[in-house]
């Protein structure tokens, strides 16, 4: 029997905004059995890539306030009549197995919203899996009509990185610091940053947010990226989640920034570029797994042990490893 009927049923029920179609799409994308490869293959190959959303990456230490901000910047889009979709993606998930950011209620409000849909993380085995299943959620919420999706992460190692490759936007969520100092954020995540947040600008924190934001604007505008920044940009911008204020400030800068950026074809050139990052990371990924399989992994071992024993240089035993590979 051919499967192709359901799949075109359940790409029409997709993009009609069936959310249980949609829902249960995401699992299909995250399975690892083969046969539901296949078929969450066909089912974006049908659904193709027309629709667009604006993608949002948010990043942010836990407490920062990332759920509390997202549920308050998603019920004032919903309330402007904008779909929202939310994707969380929980890093941690890899070594407990178990994922955390679901086992919280988070985002009750928002997820009783009728334009909202929001996808806790599940729990997953390596970082390369969690993307390639996060990218998948993306274009599967694209495709439903979804106006913006929202890729949450707790900002620990290697996620942002990823991220920032997933999203049109990567904005940083902060919290007020104490002293003068820059809460030890990495150059590296502040070179992806396209806006900064500083939240919880509220009560006795405000005096510390307006300064903290301040050091923040100071760093960005070191750091500007002419191809991807117009003149201002990015931006440090105070929020209070709780307070809700800032928040319609934040999406205005948000709007000029990605209007800037298509008018200027930078946003089309960063999504080819991530399209491009994606491919050579799936086959880097295959080749990996390629290599753990046994005949490979026997291969490795006695041309280590031949390396080890000076009987094969390095660069010769890693040639011959590779057109193993290739023979396959
Ligand atoms: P997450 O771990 O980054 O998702 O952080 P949460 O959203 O769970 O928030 C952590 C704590 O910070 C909670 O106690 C929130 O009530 C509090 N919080 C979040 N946003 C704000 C804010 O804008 N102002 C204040 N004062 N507290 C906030």
């Amino acid at each position: 029997m051919s499967r192709a009927p359901d799949i075109q049923t359940t790409a029409q029920l997709i993009a009609s905004g069936d959310r249980r179609a949609l829902a249960r799409a995401i699992t299909l994308v995250e399975s690892a059995r083969a046969d539901h490869r296949a078929q969450a293959l066909d089912l974006l190959g049908a659904l193709g890539t027309q629709r667009q959303a604006l993608r949002i990456g948010l990043s942010g230490t836990p407490g920062v306030g990332k759920s509390t901000f997202i549920e308050a910047f998603g019920l004032m889009l919903t309330a402007q009549g904008l779909k929202v979709a939310v994707l969380a993606i929980d890093p941690s998930s890899a070594r407990s197995g178990g994922s955390i950011l679901g086992d919280k209620t988070r985002m009750e409000r928002l997820a009783r919203a009728p334009l909202a849909f929001i996808r806790p993380s599940p729990s997953q085995t390596h970082l390369g899996g969690v993307a390639r299943r996060t990218r998948e959620a993306v274009a599967l919420c694209e495709a439903a009509g979804f106006d913006l999706v929202l890729i949450e992460t707790v900002g620990v190692g290697q996620s942002e990185t990823m991220v920032a490759q997933l999203c049109d936007l990567f904005i940083l969520l902060m919290a007020p610091a104490g002293g003068d100092e820059l809460q030890g954020v990495k150059r590296g995540i502040m070179e992806m940053a396209d806006m900064i947040l500083v939240n919880k600008a509220d009560g006795d924190l405000k005096a510390a947010a307006l300064r903290t934001r301040a050091d923040y604007a100071g760093a960005l505008r070191l750091l500007r990226r002419r191809s991807q920044d117009p003149e201002g940009f990015p931006q440090a911008v105070c929020v209070s989640s709780v307070e809700t204020t800032g928040l319609a400030a934040a999406w205005e800068q948000m709007q000029s920034l990605a209007d800037w950026r298509r008018a200027e074809g930078h946003w089309a050139a960063r999504r080819a570029a991530q399209a491009q990052h994606w491919f050579s990371e799936e086959v880097r990924i295959g080749l990996l797994s390629a290599l753990s399989r046994e005949p490979a992994l026997g291969a490795m071992a006695r041309l280590g042990t031949e390396v080890a024993q000076g009987a094969k240089s390095p660069e010769a035993a890693a040639a011959e490893m590779l057109s193993l590979l290739g023979r396959e």
